[in-house]
């Protein structure tokens, strides 16, 4: 095999060729172009500091809430809940006492995980306890246990398409986090739907969590958090978040301090451009007959290693998650040494550290069928050289 090949399937990146399907988005804004938002807001002036009215739909639609319960924020979900804790840190969570006051903040962290949650946690100096998270979602009866400390304070959760394990979280796993009832009046649920129309194969539909929170008036429990960046242009696309009324006003009080508004412009384009849920739905099966032979390529290369892994293959996502007992280091580095770069062992869990070194995350969207054959080729080779 050449090892002069450098191969990265080290992030969660669409490939050009996906970006390259909402470029005519460029286009549907020029100088002749009306500017006036749905409220009658010229969208090229300062205002409409939770979103234009046509965008807070939008994205409402996505993450299935009405829009008065939507902010539409710039171009990352990332920022917003960093922003969230940031927040909740120096001001506190609808009047309770802020954080950087507390002798002790907790966070329960889902593994397999996404790293840049838990960077979060650990730049804010936040105790993050791990909970396992199973083929349905995660171990309920710990997450309900673990509440019980009036010093945890949240929870990361991709319900759907899991970044990285691929699962999406069963009706009962969603019930039961809508009915949580944490010793903490300042605990939410951070609920990043970051894959919510992200589909390799049918749709694998999941319940509402704030329809099922509103059931028991318990939507206070919930942040929602979804964006565009592997719809139309990551760094380049909408975030938004979603919350019950109470939450919405008092992310407000805060949110005029910070800015006048975001960058409503590029609002307007992703409205008149997608138009509206079927629109995005339609332009994701593009995304999805580009992705769908890429995973393929990935599952033919890990069911050749037969019991040597353990793996599922998500409907959705940009994730695979191999489970290599023992020798998740030692895979990642020899892949390094032939010309592939994966992301880095143990980054799936809290700290950096997996005690059983097991977990490597594929993300397998960035590169093309040729150079995705290489990099399997290589990962099988890793695999049984480690696992002689
Ligand atoms: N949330 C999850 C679960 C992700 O996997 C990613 C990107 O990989 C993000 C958030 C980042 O989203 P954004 O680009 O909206 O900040």
């Amino acid at each position: 095999m050449d090892k002069k090949v450098y191969l990265d399937i080290s992030r969660g990146k669409p490939s050009k060729q996906q970006v390259d399907l909402s470029l005519k988005m460029m286009d549907v804004l020029s100088s002749s172009s009306n500017y006036i938002d749905d409220n009658g807001f010229d969208v090229r002036n300062y205002g409409e500091l939770l979103g234009i009215s046509e965008a807070r739909e939008l994205m409402g639609d996505i993450l299935g809430l009405d829009k008065e319960n939507v902010i539409v924020y710039g171009n990352s979900s990332l920022q917003i809940m960093y922003d969230q804790i940031s927040r909740s840190y120096t001001h506190g969570v609808c009047g309770s006492t802020p954080w950087c006051k507390l002798p002790k903040v907790k966070w329960i962290c889902l593994v397999p995980g996404y790293d840049r949650h838990f960077a979060i946690c650990e730049h804010f100096g936040i105790e993050m306890i791990s909970v396992e998270l199973g083929k349905d979602g995660p171990d309920m009866d710990k997450i309900e246990e673990l509440i019980k400390d009036p010093s945890v304070k949240g929870l990361w959760a991709v319900p759907k398409y899991s970044n990285p394990s691929g699962i999406s979280y069963s009706d009962e796993v969603i019930k039961r986090l809508a009915n949580l009832h944490p010793s903490a009046s300042d605990f939410r649920i951070y609920y990043d739907n970051a894959y919510a129309l992200h589909n390799i194969d049918e749709d694998e539909a999941i319940l509402n969590i704030f329809d099922e929170a509103k059931k028991v008036g318990n939507e206070d429990i919930v942040y929602m958090f979804t964006s565009t960046s592997k719809i139309s242009f990551p760094g380049g696309g909408i975030a938004a978040l979603g919350a019950s009324k109470k939450n919405i006003e008092d992310i407000q009080k805060q949110l005029r301090i910070q800015t006048i508004g975001f960058d409503k412009i590029n609002q307007l384009r992703h409205v008149r451009y997608f138009r509206d849920l079927d629109g995005i739905k339609s332009h994701m099966e593009k995304h999805r007959a580009i992705l769908k032979p890429k995973f393929d390529v990935v599952y033919s290369y890990l069911d050749s290693l037969g019991d040597l892994i353990e793996y599922s293959k998500p409907k959705g996502g940009y994730f695979v998650t191999i489970k290599v007992r023992g020798v998740a280091k030692e895979v990642v580095n020899r892949c390094l040494g032939l010309g592939l770069k994966l992301t880095e062992a143990g980054a799936t869990h809290p700290y950096h550290n997996d005690s059983s070194n097991s977990y490597i995350r594929i993300a397998p969207t960035y590169l093309g069928l040729d150079e995705l054959h290489q990099a399997m080729k290589i990962i099988v080779q890793a695999v049984k050289e480690e696992t002689k």
